[in-house]
């Protein structure tokens, strides 16, 4: 089947919703997306972004596939334990979606990394990472350039998400919500986490950036925060914290 063809065909039940069409797959097809951290909410949100048919994904994670991975990072087999991340990330999405164009970048992400990758304004970035440095870093560069930031963490048997910007003059930031000295950071390796859990937030975080794309997101800041026990989602609304440094 040639590239034209299936592109059409693997956008179909997209362009059957009124709210896409064809001209919205276009645009899924035309976006840049940034996934910082291949973790579990990465693999879930860049397969679903691959899948997608998202023309231009840059992955970024710096460590290596650990067997404790496994149960969520569903990218990864017995076979890939001790191999780059990103590595085989990149190999598994190109492997179901040969036509996307994929960049697995094998870094740390800190201002100076951001910058040197010279994004376009209309790159979209997921925070999949699972420390607030990353995350702080991430933001500050979302801010400064007007990115949307689609944040997620997942622990336990609860998972968070937000969408933040892009018109951070109006809009709350990351920073407004959390701030540096909240870090005691919980992580799953400490805390453990039910290996479903990331790949619902992740698969969220894929649907709002497709919505982002397409221009029919909800411009509101919301934590939306699901609870796995008692399988309830709950959100709260995020207010810009006019003595943040970040966005003001
Ligand atoms: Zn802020």
């Amino acid at each position: 089947m040639s590239d034209s063809t299936l592109f059409m065909q693997r956008g179909a039940r997209h362009i059957s919703l009124p709210q896409i069409g064809q001209k919205g797959q276009q645009l899924i097809s035309d976006a840049t997306v940034l996934i910082v951290g291949m973790g579990g909410l990465g693999c879930a949100a860049a397969s679903y972004l691959n899948s997608s048919g998202i023309g231009r994904m840059i992955i970024a994670d710096f460590d290596s596939i650990d067997a404790s991975n496994l149960s969520r990072q569903i990218l990864f087999g017995p076979d890939d334990i001790g191999k780059s991340k990103i590595m085989i990330a990149k190999k598994r999405l190109n492997e179901i979606n040969p036509i996307n164009n994929i960049e697995a970048l094998s870094l740390k992400i800190n201002q100076q990394e951001l910058e040197a990758l010279q994004l376009n304004n209309k790159v979209i970035i997921l925070d999949c990472s699972d420390n607030f440095n990353t995350r702080f870093e991430i933001n500050k560069y979302c801010v400064r350039y007007g990115h949307y930031l689609v944040s997620g963490s997942a622990i336990r048997f609860e998972g968070h998400y937000s969408v933040f910007g892009n018109d951070y003059k109006l809009q709350p930031c990351y920073e407004c919500l959390y701030k540096a000295e909240d870090e005691s950071l919980e992580d799953c390796q400490g805390s453990g986490v039910l290996g479903p859990i990331p790949g619902v937030i992740g698969a969220m975080m894929a649907t709002e950036t497709i919505k982002i794309i397409c221009n029919i997101h909800r411009k509101n800041t919301h934590l939306n925060i699901f609870e796995g026990i008692s399988n309830e989602w709950r959100q709260i609304n995020i207010k810009k914290n006019n003595t943040c440094s970040i966005c003001n």
